[in-house]
């Protein structure tokens, strides 16, 4: 299986590792033309408006939208804010892909990163593993609004965390900095399938 991450800006080798701990080699995408052979793509976190420039500038968003249709990305933080179909402070463009809208750098300046222990769902333990869930936030987005055609698989406190609507899965926090696998290994279940 290939699946890559896209490596314009932001944490791309914490998901190479975390990839690479799961037994999958990973594809570091620069450009559209890489992204044929590919199984699944990351979009890690970083800076969503840089990410976004780069992106338009190299016939990147295009070739991703296209890929998308076909194959599942996994967002984290701006990864995530790029595949909202609706962002907010400030407004940019994005991919649309998932049902929800997300606010930008919404935890505000004193608790602007932080580390949460989230208790998974039933429906999350059964389908990627039981027990509590250390999830990483980084001057991370809110999601507001979550959409019918979204579901989501995470919450911390109200807030949810990690939405799924289709192949695709968009996470605020960061589950490339633990070592817990699970998000990733959901991920790659998508990724394998037909
Ligand atoms: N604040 C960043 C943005 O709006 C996201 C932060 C992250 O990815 N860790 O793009």
């Amino acid at each position: 299986m290939m699946v890559g991450v896209l490596a314009v800006q932001g944490d791309f080798e914490a998901h190479g590792r975390a990839l690479a701990r799961l037994g999958v080699e990973p594809v570091y995408v620069r450009t559209a033309g890489q992204l044929d052979r590919l199984h699944g793509l990351v979009i890690p976190g970083g800076e969503s408006t840089t990410m976004l420039k780069f992106l338009e500038g190299e016939g990147l968003f295009d070739a991703i939208a296209a890929f998308a249709a076909r194959r599942p990305l996994l967002g984290t933080c701006a990864g995530a804010i790029l595949m909202a179909n609706e962002v907010s402070r400030p407004a940019q463009r994005s991919l649309g892909l998932m049902d929800m809208a997300v606010e930008r750098n919404a935890y505000g300046r004193q608790v602007d990163s932080h580390i949460s222990t989230v208790e998974p769902p039933a429906e999350f333990a059964s389908r990627a593993g039981a027990g509590p869930l250390e999830a990483v936030f980084i001057r991370a987005p809110i999601i507001r609004r979550v959409g019918p055609a979204a579901t989501v698989l995470l919450r911390h406190g109200e807030d949810p965390i990690l939405v799924e609507q289709g192949r695709h899965l968009a996470a605020t926090f960061h589950p490339e900095l633990t070592t817990d696998t699970r998000v990733h290994g959901l991920f790659l279940r998508k990724a394998a399938g037909p």
